[in-house]
């Protein structure tokens, strides 16, 4: 795996007007360029991610993660890119502009594939507008069906377009550009839709976003002489809950919203109780399949909501790391998880403190 991610963000945006670079604007609950920083993050595809930015970047922890200073324009900071590069045995970079942050990981993954197989490969979209081209005061009309436009991220053998870049001295928009002016050869493959450039604030709102809830619900009994498991953290408790798997109720009625949000049955289908191997699994081993399938698919995950039934032990004592932990698990941030306990007025199995129930609500936004 010896890709390296290149996010330019660099770019001054005059189209933008705002006294804040596009790159840093939020949008959808992050900083745009964190959207592309996230999506390599979670493809798992790159050894380095490198952001070139004429702005101090903090907060970032991971240690792939580097931060360079970019040249006044968009070539430069890529040039750069490629020179910080050097000796770090990279063999495929990625090529792109935080200022399109809703490419999918699918995308990604697509690109990767075919870079077994060709040294560049760009993802392109079509156009529906009919095209003229104006050259002076002369218009002359162009087939449509022959246009393509490039979008990022562009992929390429790192050593090819090391050597173009240091060659090149002229500005172009794109390293495809630069990568044809020196007649080579380019694999195209379909782009993105969604994956359009956001140059002015209306594009903010130009995303097509579907939203998806699903509704979980789960019951384990409570056991002697069992850990008890609840959002990830052991609790300490005179029982834990049985079950194929470590009983995590909270978990598992998340994960049976994540995938009635989906649309893809439920926690019983994927993990079947009949199957050896989920014998005593950990419930957080369970929960990161789902979620790199979510990713994978598109979907992001809106708001978590969860009630969590018993008369005992008190959620108000371990709310607060019962978040921290499914906000990790999850990788959301805190804020987009609530916790509420619910007793049972000491009726039935619950009341008895030989049962505990949850229920949860997940909403996901889907790009579409
Ligand atoms: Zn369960």
């Amino acid at each position: 795996m010896n890709n390296c991610f290149i996010l330019l963000a660099a770019g001054k945006g005059k189209r933008f007007k705002s006294n804040n670079p596009k790159q840093f604007v939020n949008y959808m609950n992050k900083p745009l360029f964190m959207h592309s920083v996230d999506k390599a993050l979670k493809s798992k595809l790159f050894k380095l991610i490198i952001i070139v930015s004429n702005y101090p970047i903090k907060n970032i922890r991971d240690k792939s993660v580097k931060v360079i200073k970019g040249g006044k324009e968009r070539y430069q900071s890529s040039q750069k890119a490629l020179n910080f590069l050097k000796n770090k045995k990279i063999k495929n970079v990625f090529i792109h502009d935080a200022a399109r942050p809703n490419f999918s990981i699918k995308l990604l993954k697509k690109l990767n594939n075919n870079l077994r197989n060709y040294k560049a490969v760009v993802p392109f979209i079509k156009t529906d507008n009919s095209t003229k081209y104006k050259n002076g005061n002369i218009l002359q009309n162009l087939d449509r069906n022959k246009l393509i436009f490039t979008q990022t991220p562009q992929c390429f053998d790192y050593k090819t377009i090391y050597k173009l870049s240091k060659l090149n001295k002229h500005l172009v928009t794109d390293d495809a550009s630069l990568y044809l002016n020196y007649k080579k050869k380019i694999k195209f493959i379909r782009g993105e839709e969604n994956n359009f450039k956001i140059t002015k604030k209306s594009d903010l709102k130009k995303i097509n976003i579907k939203n998806f809830y699903g509704v979980g619900f789960d019951i384990h009994r409570l056991i002697k002489n069992k850990k008890l498991y609840l959002g990830g953290l052991t609790i300490p408790f005179h029982s834990g809950l049985q079950g194929h798997s470590d009983g995590d109720v909270i978990i598992h009625a998340i994960i049976d919203g994540l995938l009635g949000a989906m649309r893809k049955m439920d926690i019983g289908t994927v993990y079947p109780s009949n199957k050896r191997k989920y014998k005593n699994i950990r419930s957080p081993n369970m929960l990161s399949p789902i979620l790199n399938n979510l990713n994978e698919e598109g979907y992001f995950i809106n708001n978590v909501d969860i009630n969590l039934i018993c008369e005992r032990p008190k959620v108000s004592k371990y709310r607060k790391k019962i978040i921290l932990s499914l906000s990790n698990l999850l990788n959301i941030s805190k804020d987009q998880i609530n916790l509420k306990g619910k007793t049972v007025e000491k009726l039935g199995l619950i009341g008895k403190e030989e049962a505990i129930a949850c229920e949860a609500i997940v909403s996901l936004n889907y790009y579409a």
